[in-house]
């Protein structure tokens, strides 16, 4: 809970707001001073043929994660999604889809997880100054090379897990991409 008023710097005290109940006030800015957090968004970025997802390292850190990216103030996440691809990977990407949230202690950061299909893998646009490395995995793979543990890894697999149930409840129906093996 924040203390100080992060426009005057004044204490804050808790003052009751209707439907909100306590909430820190600034007396001298006579508002209230609602927690303050960044937020970000991370992708599975499939391929075309939506049977391999892109995993990346970073930072000079010898791990593989997802794309990830912060939102800048007045804009969408979608967006982000697409700008933050394009930046760091060199690709366009749509069917852009909300997944699942999780919000990140360390860096005061709620994380947006998305998928997306980019629209070819070709990875000679990937930025040398964002990105170490990167490379696309088939879904068990990258289940095994994702930083395990990490935020990251939750999200991947959320996502493959919810990819499984639909296929198994309703075979015949689902888009099955070529060479996939079903058992
Ligand atoms: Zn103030």
């Amino acid at each position: 809970m924040m203390e100080y008023c992060m426009e005057c710097g004044t204490k804050l005290k808790d003052r009751f707001l209707k439907n909100e109940g306590m909430i820190p006030f600034c007396e001298k800015c006579n508002a209230y001073r609602f927690p303050v957090f960044s937020a970000a968004v991370s992708m599975e970025v499939l391929n075309p043929d939506r049977d391999k997802v892109l995993l990346i390292k970073q930072y000079g850190r010898d791990r593989y994660i997802l794309v990830a990216g912060y939102i800048n103030k007045g804009e969408n996440a979608e967006h982000t999604v697409a700008r933050e691809v394009m930046e760091e990977i060199g690709l366009h990407v749509d069917e852009i889809h909300f997944e699942k949230s999780e919000y990140f202690p360390p860096s005061n950061t709620l994380m947006l997880n998305f998928s997306c299909v980019a629209d070819s893998e070709d990875l000679s646009g990937v930025s040398e100054e964002e990105v170490d490395s990167c490379r696309w995995f088939s879904f068990e793979e990258a289940e095994e090379a994702i930083a395990q543990g990490s935020l990251a890894a939750r999200f991947l697999k959320k996502f493959l897990d919810k990819r499984e149930e639909p296929r198994s409840r309703d075979n015949e129906s689902r888009h099955c991409p070529a060479g996939q093996e079903r058992e």
